[in-house]
């Protein structure tokens, strides 16, 4: 991946304030750095476009694309189908572009498996109280819809330890900011350093 960009997974509860924190980094930090826009068999909810938030498909288009090997990784989470767009991402990564994958747990391990060099951030709430709070104050999902999310948040976090890095969001600008640095340093790995040194040193 040498002068190439950064491929960062992004992954955390409902509720932890992922979108927000990505959007803060966006407008803050990092101009290099692009959101990719999954595809997702889930209804728009009030306020959402098509191709800002997702685009937004029927299953029988989502399979379809599933079948013609268009996704990075998909995932069924909360009922609903969810896929990164392989020709989108490869792209941005190739013109030298940090490429942002905000998805769930089980697609950020597809994605480590595929790319093992991928930076992944898991982001949380300060307290698990602070989540339930968080999730049931957006008011733009049913009882049903709130437990499930709790459920699978609850059981997600036994797995964090497949994460290179944790972000507790206690606050946008300070968690947008631990993710900048994050990025920052992993720039300055050796490992993703395009210097020759042979030359470097002959001056
Ligand atoms: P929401 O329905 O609240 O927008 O998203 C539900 C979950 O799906 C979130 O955890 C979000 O990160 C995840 N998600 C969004 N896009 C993708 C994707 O392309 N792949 C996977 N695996 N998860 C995704």
């Amino acid at each position: 991946m040498k002068n190439k960009g950064l491929l960062i997974v992004i992954s955390g509860p409902s509720g932890a304030g992922k979108g927000t924190v990505c959007r803060e980094l966006l407008r803050s930090f990092n101009k290099n750095l692009e959101l990719s826009i999954s595809v997702t068999t889930r209804k728009p909810r009030v306020g959402e476009t098509e191709g800002v938030n997702y685009f937004f498909r029927d299953k029988d288009e989502f399979a379809r694309m599933v079948e013609d090997g268009e996704f990075i990784e998909y995932a069924k989470v909360h009922d609903n189908f969810y896929g990164t767009p392989k020709n989108y991402v490869m792209s941005k990564l190739e013109d030298g572009k940090d490429v942002i994958l905000e998805i769930d747990m089980q697609g950020g391990m597809k994605v480590k498996h595929v790319f093992h060099e991928a930076i992944s951030i898991y982001i949380i709430p300060p307290t698990f109280a602070e989540l339930k709070k968080r999730i049931e104050g957006r008011g733009t999902e049913t009882e049903k819809d709130i437990c499930k999310r709790l459920k699978n948040a609850y059981e997600e976090l036994g797995h964090v330890n497949n994460y290179d890095y944790v972000v507790v969001n206690d606050d946008i600008k300070n968690a947008a900011k631990k993710i900048n640095c994050i990025l920052t340093a992993e720039k300055c790995r050796l490992s993703r350093s395009n210097i020759d040194f042979d030359k470097f040193r002959e001056g």
